[in-house]
């Protein structure tokens, strides 16, 4: 998956923790083989040869596949695992050429292989239902991997564990002193500082959407690797989004759904969501976090940006 994954235990589970560990990076290895768009031979890439067709695959990547069509569902298409066309098309996995700005003659015929409703799911079998159409999970996969390695390690005693893969990270416990695990927010215009701090515990999951850490550069602008694929131009506007939520696949897919949706669209969506939280930074200056919902129970600016902080609802 391009990056790291960082478990976390106390010292007294480090025995434990060892012998885990193996069976962590099976898990891991298997996500990978399965889903990754870059392997020819997962079932991802297989579903996507065959498009027009059925596919047999895991009942577990086809549970993946439809939680995926539920965060679609959720956010109106904003969330689409059948984006990758569109991704192609923008150069953001990495160009052969250069990649250029798109314009609606171009993306038009693109955007009509990138409709979810075309996809199909029962319990061990897939099909995209016209040729041409690609799915794409790296939206979600990772959230995905926390919640297997989260739950592997819970199963086997650590109760008190945070699990980060490159970012989406999730834990449980504490210390008596202290009963939440403290995380830092990073600030999307600067990697060494943090904005503030996520107080976490009791399986909270967090995933964060920026247009920092993967983009290109396009006619000067710097383009962020999400799509909004109702338009079918990158996401600009948006710095950073990070979501809290009851698990880490729900917190990856929304991340990446309301950081195409933006504030006030997202607004709408969590109104109808218990227990989802959310913090967005508009991609401009002065810096500006703006905070969904009970967010505000579980953030905290750090001093320098306290006057930063917008409330939305
Ligand atoms: P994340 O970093 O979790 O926000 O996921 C970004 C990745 O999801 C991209 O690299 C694409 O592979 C894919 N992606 C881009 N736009 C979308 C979208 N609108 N819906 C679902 N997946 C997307
Ligand atoms: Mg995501």
């Amino acid at each position: 998956m391009g990056t790291y994954v960082t478990i976390s235990v106390p010292a007294a589970d480090a025995d434990r923790l060892d012998q885990a560990v193996p069976d962590i990076k099976q898990a891991l290895e298997g996500i990978e083989a399965a889903l990754s768009i870059f392997r020819p031979e997962s079932e991802i890439s297989i579903i996507n040869t065959n498009a027009g067709n059925w596919t047999e695959i895991s009942p577990e990547t086809a549970r993946i596949i439809e939680q995926a069509l539920e965060y679609a569902d959720l956010s109106g298409g904003a969330f689409n695992p059948t984006v990758l066309p569109l991704v192609h098309a923008w150069g953001l996995h990495g160009a052969k050429t250069p990649p250029k700005w798109l314009d609606d003659e171009h993306l038009a015929p693109l955007l009509k292989l990138v409709e979810w409703r075309n996809l199909e799911v029962e319990h061990n079998r897939v099909r995209l239902k016209e040729a041409g159409m690609q799915l794409d999970l790296g939206g979600i996969a990772k959230g995905y991997a926390v919640d297997v390695c989260y739950d592997l390690l819970y199963s086997r005693g650590m109760t008190n564990v945070m699990v980060n893969l490159g970012g989406d990270l999730r834990c449980s416990g504490g210390t008596e002193r202290n009963p939440y695990w403290i995380v830092g927010v990073r600030n999307p215009f600067n990697r060494n500082q943090i904005i503030g701090r996520l107080m976490l515990s009791g399986g909270d999951a967090v995933s964060t959407s920026g247009n920092y850490e993967r983009f290109i550069e396009l006619n000067g602008r710097r383009v962020a690797h999400i799509i909004d694929p109702r338009s079918g131009y990158p996401v600009e506007g948006m710095a950073g989004v990070t979501v809290l939520a009851a698990d880490s696949i729900t917190a990856d897919a929304l991340s990446t759904a309301l950081f195409v949706m933006g504030v006030e669209e997202s607004t709408e969506v969590l109104d109808k969501q218990e227990n989802i939280f959310a913090l967005f930074v508009p991609d401009m200056q002065p810096l500006e976090i703006h905070l969904c919902r009970n967010m505000r129970t579980r953030f905290i600016p750090e001093p320098a940006y306290k006057d930063s902080v917008r409330i939305v609802q």
